[in-house]
């Protein structure tokens, strides 16, 4: 059965190519006839990894193919997920399978709701990567990838075939409490490394800021995603930002490159969950407030 991989963007190159690398039958959903057709002159995407390059054939479509998705794979940004699936939505058949790779919550449901043939399995992901050229992906980071159903505990029958490929991942019934408690941690980092435009290190500067954003996420992950999500909030941001203390954050990077952020599904999923379940959050509705002015003033959308 064949994978499509829609987005040939880091992650999307990362994970269609370590499964057609295995022998497993992978094809790319390009944006458009453009891109396909720049694909097509090498037919091959590239994965870096530690300084050593492979090239790794695969095939490639755009969404107005009308060869039928059992597995998709949607790898695009979170506010670019909704008009993606829109575009392949049809080709869906009943019970397919759609593994969402979005950070933060929101698009996820956003999708599910325009797929109601599909089962949508969603993926809270540590390893990281970065596109160093069109067909061309850097896989700097090793980690897990955690995947779930929120609605069914059963495993999908195809991660045998992630192991196959090579691809850390661990089946979990509590995908959402994982979504859930790295949506916060971002919460208590990316922006405030955006408004004071430091690395990850730079926030033990701000140590009391962030702690008391940590005490308003602990009350919204007890409502949101149980207690067990919200136990040691605080210790752990700050283990995290002491270990990558020379790391910038993915949300300084969006900006300086002057790319959209995800702010809608993670610090704005985070403000508004606490509004509709009349939780006061004075800290985040502050931080939020004073980063969509910081991305007006960069040019950069603020949503
Ligand atoms: P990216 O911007 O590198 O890639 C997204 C790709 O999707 C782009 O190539 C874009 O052109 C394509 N795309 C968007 N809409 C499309 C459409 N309608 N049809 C076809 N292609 C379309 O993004 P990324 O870094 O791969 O991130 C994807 C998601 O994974 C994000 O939510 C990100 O936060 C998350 N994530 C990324 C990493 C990482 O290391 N890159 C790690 C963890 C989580």
């Amino acid at each position: 059965m064949s994978w499509h991989v829609l987005g040939a963007g880091s992650l999307g190159l990362l994970w269609a190519g370590r499964l057609a690398a295995s022998g497993l039958p992978t094809s790319l959903l390009l944006r458009n006839q453009a891109s396909l057709d720049s694909f097509l002159q090498a037919g091959t995407i590239a994965i870096t990894r530690q300084q050593q390059s492979t090239a790794v054939a695969l095939s490639a479509q755009t969404a107005a193919t009308d060869e039928p998705i059992r597995r998709l794979i949607l790898a695009c940004k979170a506010y670019d997920a909704e008009t993606a699936i829109a575009s392949i939505a049809q080709r869906l058949v009943d019970g397919a399978d759609v593994l969402l790779l979005q950070n933060g919550l929101g698009s996820q449901a956003a999708v599910a709701a325009q797929i109601p043939q599909a089962r949508c399995i969603l993926l809270s992901s540590t390893e990281g990567a970065f596109r160093d050229g069109s067909f061309s992906v850097n896989f700097a980071g090793a980690g897990q990838n955690w995947l779930g159903d929120p609605h069914n505990p059963a495993p999908p029958d195809w991660l045998n075939e992630l192991q196959q490929a090579g691809i850390p991942h661990q089946w979990t019934t509590s995908i959402d409490q994982r979504l859930w408690r790295k949506l916060a941690v971002n919460c208590a980092i990316n922006p405030l490394c955006v408004l004071h435009a430091c690395r990850n290190g730079g926030l033990l500067e701000h140590l009391q800021e962030v702690h008391g954003l940590c005490l308003e996420l602990v009350t919204l992950l007890e409502q949101c995603a149980g207690s067990s999500s919200a136990a040691g909030l605080f210790a752990e941001v700050e283990q995290i930002i002491r270990a990558t203390a020379s790391n910038q954050c993915s949300m300084l990077q969006d900006v300086q490159r002057g790319q959209r952020t995800e702010i809608r599904y993670l610090l704005g999923h985070a403000c508004t969950q606490a509004h509709q379940r009349g939780l006061p959050v004075p800290q985040l509705d502050a931080l939020q407030q004073r980063l969509r002015a910081q991305l007006l003033v960069l040019g950069l959308p603020d949503d």
